[in-house]
């Protein structure tokens, strides 16, 4: 397989980036390329590494699809041009993209015929970081007697990492754990809002659904929409497109690992970079973002405690059910079998609202290769039952920038798919 070594696409430079007056990076003009890369990746890598493009996702699944998609600034439109590669244009611009998305939108009233819980307007639009905690904290307070607020440590620049608990009728802490994360790389606003439609419909329907209530007393669910809040305010105040941590390095200008890559399993290997400006950087050492700490130490405690049933890590974008493993495309989980079975099932159900395809299979097969990254960790050291990562909406034609009327409908898929696998799995 190829390996893509400290990729060819430098993150963005600073220098390089237009501001507007209130300090955000401007995207207008952007273009998004799905590129092909041909067998020469080597080669393709020196064409494109002028260019000053941003690493938006790639896909390696069979060598004759492997693509790349990337931002091209309008500077550098030319010098692409000239390339003459094999793509396909995803959008036009992503500057209007990005206006697509909507303003964010003030925190919703209280629905009080609906046990007090935030309006479901909450998932019409995007918020700030700031209202996601807010939010958190009103769906503990509907639903007091069978949740609290949790948190995983703290984040670089000393953010709590803030979550919810939620149990059933056999009290807290009694049952295997789901665990689920949101957001550890930045950009992907959508992951946040459909792990909080997730636990939204967990906690407004348990005592009126008895199918949801045998899930809450089945399992403990335990529930970080936003395990990256650093990265996920600088998104919201500067750099929509910003993907690692904020952390810095006394040994780099680069800002930033990708906690993702970071996890102490399988750590530096392929599918990881060892360039502190890369988009999927590792990390000087397996572990050290506390990021990382904070939620590793979590799952940690949970499977020392009833065990992990069901870990998902929540991303976008490309629609795919990633099971184990990512290090390796040759390793295969004990329970693979089953694992192929229930994401299969998943895809199925998430299928039945809106027809939307998700693509599912080992991470490293079906996508791409990934050390250090928290699926793996959490199948083979935390030996989790089911250690998957979801790719939620779309296929790349709005990519990180989902607009917000598409928020419900990715919410209400993914929890059809999740309702099967917590009755099947
Ligand atoms: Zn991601």
């Amino acid at each position: 397989m190829k390996f893509l070594q400290g990729l060819f696409l430098v993150a963005p430079l600073t220098a390089a980036l237009q501001l507007d007056r209130r300090g955000k990076v401007v995207y207008d003009g952007y273009k998004i390329f799905r590129v092909a890369s041909g067998s020469d990746v080597a080669a393709f890598e020196a064409q494109l590494e002028s260019l000053e493009a941003i690493d938006l996702t790639h896909n390696h699944g069979h060598v004759d699809e492997e693509h790349f998609d990337v931002a091209v600034p309008p500077e550098s439109l030319p010098a692409f041009d000239a390339l003459n590669l094999t793509s396909q244009v995803l959008s036009d611009d992503l500057g209007a993209d990005i206006a697509l998305e909507g303003d964010l939108a003030e925190y919703p009233e209280l629905d009080f015929s609906a046990a007090a819980l935030p309006s479901l307007s909450w998932f019409s639009a995007y918020h700030a970081y700031a209202d996601h905690l807010t939010f958190l904290k009103d769906v503990q307070s509907s639903f007091s007697s069978n949740s609290e607020l949790i948190t995983a440590g703290k984040s670089f620049e000393g953010r709590a990492i803030q979550g919810i608990h939620l149990w059933g009728s056999g009290g807290k802490g009694s049952k295997p754990a789901v665990y689920f994360h949101g957001n550890v790389h930045a950009r992907e606003w959508i992951s946040s809002k459909v792990v909080e439609y997730l636990t939204y419909q967990l906690v407004a329907n348990y005592n009126n659904d008895t199918t949801v209530k045998s899930f809450l007393d089945k399992y403990d669910f335990y529930i970080l929409p936003i395990v990256n809040p650093d990265g996920f305010v600088y998104t919201q105040t500067t750099n929509r497109l910003w993907r690692k941590n904020r952390q810095t390095r006394s040994s780099t200008t680069a800002v930033g690992t990708d906690v993702n890559r970071n996890w102490p399993y399988k750590w530096d290997g392929e599918g990881s970079s060892t360039s502190p400006g890369s988009e999927t950087y590792r990390g000087q050492a397996a572990g050290d973002t506390p990021e990382n700490t904070g939620i590793r130490t979590l799952g940690d405690q949970l499977a020392a405690s009833k065990g992990i049933k069901l870990y998902i890590d929540w991303h976008s974008y490309g629609q795919y059910i990633l099971t184990p493993y990512g290090y390796s495309c040759s390793a295969v989980a004990t329970n693979s079998a089953k694992q192929n079975t229930l994401s299969r099932g998943t895809a199925a159900a998430i299928a039945k609202p809106y027809g939307t395809q998700f693509t599912y299979g080992p991470t490293c097969a079906t996508l791409y290769a990934t050390a250090g990254g928290s699926n793996d960790y959490v199948t083979d050291v935390n030996k989790a039952e089911l250690g998957w990562a979801i790719e939620l909406r779309d296929t790349g034609r709005n990519g990180f920038t989902l607009p917000a009327d598409q928020i419900l409908a990715s919410g209400t898929e993914a929890w059809e798919g999740m309702k099967y696998l917590f009755a099947n799995m």
